[in-house]
C-alpha cells in the first residue's frame, strides 16, 4: 500500500470504518449530479465519494472528469472521486491515458469478476491495478460475481456469492484496497427475487472479523429499492463504502422532466440539483457520516 498513504479514498474510509458509519458512493452521469452531491455532501459536513461509470467518463470525456476533481477536492469536506465497474480494456486504457495526463480518478473499481476462475480474475486485474497504484490511484475489486444490471453498466448473469476464506488470498494476490464482495446483492431491481433482497449478512460478519483495523474496505453494491433497515445492517456489518445510483437519480430525472413542462430550463435545472441534493443529504443521516466531515 505503499504510495497511497495520501490517498483520498483510502482516508475516507479509514476513518469511517475506525468511527463505525458509512460513506455515500453516489453515481453521477452529468456535471448538475456532480455538483448537488458536492453540495449534499458540503450541508450535512458529510465526506462522500463522487463515482461514474466508465460510460460517462468516455461520453463526456477528461475535462469532465476533471470538473468532479476540482469540485471534489475543493469541497469543504473530504469528498474523493472513483470510477465504478472498469470491466473492460477500452475503458481502462482509457482512464490510465487520463491519468498520465493527471487527470485523475482518486479509486478505480478495476473489475474482472466476469472471468470464470479467480485465477483468472487476479490475471486480468493485477496489471492494471499496478499501473493504477503508480499513479497513487486506490483500487476496488470484487470477489464471486454480482448479477444484473445497471443504467450504463452491462447485464450480467450467473451471481456466485463470496467465500470469505478466499479473501485474505484473493486480496493478497491482487494487491487492491477496497472488496465488493456478493452477498446475494444485484445490480438493478430486487422485483423478481421471491421475499426481495436476502443478503447474507454472514459473509459480512465473518469479512468484518478476518479484516478488522486493515484493508480491504468493504463496498456494498446493488443498493436499489432496499430499505433503510438493510443500509443500517449492512453498515452495521462493517461496509463502509455504500454505491448508490437510482436512489439520487430518479428525483432528479424526476423534477427535471416535470419542470420542463411549465418552467424555463434554468428553473427545472434549480428543482432538479435541490432533489438530488435532498436525498443526498437524507443518505448522510441514514449512513451515519452527517458532520464527520
Ligand atoms: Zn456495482
Amino acid at each position: 500500500m505503499s504510495g497511497l498513504s495520501n490517498n483520498r479514498t483510502l482516508q475516507i474510509l479509514r476513518k469511517a470504518e475506525d468511527e463505525k458509519y458509512g460513506i455515500l458512493a453516489q453515481v453521477v452521469y452529468d456535471a448538475g449530479q456532480a455538483l448537488a452531491f458536492v453540495r449534499a455532501m458540503e450541508a450535512k459536513r458529510s465526506p462522500g465519494i463522487l463515482q461514474m461509470f466508465p460510460v460517462t467518463v468516455q461520453q463526456l470525456g477528461g475535462s469532465f472528469l476533471k470538473y468532479c476533481v476540482d469540485i471534489a477536492h475543493s469541497a469543504s469536506v473530504p469528498i474523493s472521486v472513483h470510477l465504478d465497474h472498469a470491466t473492460d480494456d477500452a475503458a481502462l486504457q482509457f482512464v490510465l491515458g487520463l491519468a498520465d495526463q493527471g487527470i485523475k480518478f482518486d479509486s478505480i473499481m478495476v473489475d474482472a469478476s466476469h472471468a470464470d476462475t479467480d485465477e483468472e480474475n487476479i490475471a486480468i486485474a493485477v496489471p492494471y491495478i499496478k499501473r493504477c497504484n503508480d499513479h497513487g490511484i486506490a483500487t476496488e475489486v470484487e470477489l464471486g460475481r454480482l448479477e444484473g444490471g445497471e443504467a450504463g453498466l452491462r447485464e450480467i448473469t450467473g451471481a456466485m456469492l463470496t467465500d470469505p476464506s478466499k479473501a485474505e488470498a484473493f486480496m493478497k494476490a491482487t494487491g487492491a484496497d477496497i472488496l465488493a464482495p456478493s452477498i446475494g446483492n444485484l445490480h438493478g431491481s430486487y422485483k423478481f427475487v421471491a421475499g426481495g433482497p436476502n443478503f447474507r449478512q454472514e459473509i459480512l460478519k465473518d469479512l468484518q472479523s478476518r479484516f478488522a483495523g486493515r484493508t480491504p474496505y468493504v463496498c456494498l453494491h446493488g443498493t436499489d429499492e432496499i430499505s433503510d433497515d438493510l443500509f443500517r445492517e449492512c453498515v452495521r456489518n462493517g461496509v463502509t463504502k455504500v454505491n448508490v445510483n437510482s436512489w439520487l437519480r430518479d428525483p432528479y430525472v424526476d423534477a427535471l422532466a416535470t419542470g420542463l413542462k411549465t418552467k424555463i430550463m434554468p428553473e427545472a435545472i434549480d428543482d432538479a440539483l435541490n432533489a438530488f441534493q435532498k436525498e443526498g443529504e437524507r443518505f448522510c443521516d441514514l449512513l451515519g457520516s452527517t458532520n464527520k466531515g
